[in-house]
């Protein structure tokens, strides 16, 4: 129901925590993080509040790291327990993503993914959803922004989504239809967040994606956006937030 993303040079994790606290009143049953710290992808998430999260994420991992992204959920699809939160990885283990919203073509996605040798450790649409663009990235070859594209395309129903590639890991890749997601467009560096509140101290630059929009959130360069439909290229809009 929440989403929180940071890229940059600050430390995320605490930025990405404090994110998910400032979004608890939008209401959720569980919580998760994925950080890479410079070798491993990191994750945890549990049933319960962002408090539980705290204390059991800073016991399993280590907390470093200059990117991170960050959920409360709201469960649509599966029982709101620990495999159900996100983030969720892809088979490889290389992909992570967070999703607010439902995928409604899930079953049938699901189905054509069992086939092709995929496995589901959760009962979650999102799930399905980063198989799929792991899928659509290994057969056609294509960059991670293309991927999330092409199997954004392949989707029926609503969502603001976080994705990021381990191997890669200095972009996060975000979209949404239905689903809102605002990016803080700092210093050299970017926040994601379902609404401001997370990054209104750290720049009240703000891009608020329309539906149907993606961004590439890359460390160091510009941001790119997209029309997920049609490929068009969109001038970022950055507006000024009154604090
Ligand atoms: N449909 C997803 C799930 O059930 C995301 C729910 C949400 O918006 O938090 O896991």
């Amino acid at each position: 129901c929440g989403i929180v993303g940071y890229i940059g040079h600050r430390e995320a994790y605490p930025i990405v925590l404090q994110g998910l606290q400032r979004l608890e009143y939008r209401g959720y049953d569980s919580a998760g993080i994925a950080l890479y710290d410079g070798k491993d992808l990191k994750v945890s998430k549990t049933k319960g509040k962002v408090a539980d999260l705290k204390k059991r994420l800073e016991k399993e991992i280590s907390t470093e790291g200059s990117i991170a992204i960050g959920h409360t959920r709201w469960a649509t699809h599966g029982v709101p327990n620990d495999v159900n939160s996100h983030p969720h990885y892809s088979n490889s283990g290389n992909l992570v993503i967070i999703h607010n919203g439902i995928i409604e073509n899930y079953d049938a996605l699901r189905q054509e993914l069992l086939k092709r040798g995929y496995a589901f450790t959760s009962d979650t649409d999102t799930e399905v959803l980063v198989n799929l663009i792991e899928d659509v990235k290994t057969k056609e070859g294509v960059k991670l922004g293309k991927a999330v594209q092409i199997a954004l395309n392949q989707t029926v129903g609503a969502y603001a989504i976080a994705v990021f590639d381990k191997t890669k890991p200095d972009e996060i890749i975000v979209a949404r239809l239905g689903s809102p997601l605002a990016i803080g467009v700092g210093d050299d560096e970017f926040f994601i967040a379902s609404d401001a509140t997370p990054f209104i101290e750290y720049t009240n630059n703000a891009i608020y994606l329309e539906d149907g929009e993606m961004a590439i959130v890359r460390r160091h360069k510009d941001l790119k956006i997209r029309k997920i439909k049609d490929d068009t290229l969109v001038v970022p809009y950055i507006q000024e937030l009154q604090l």
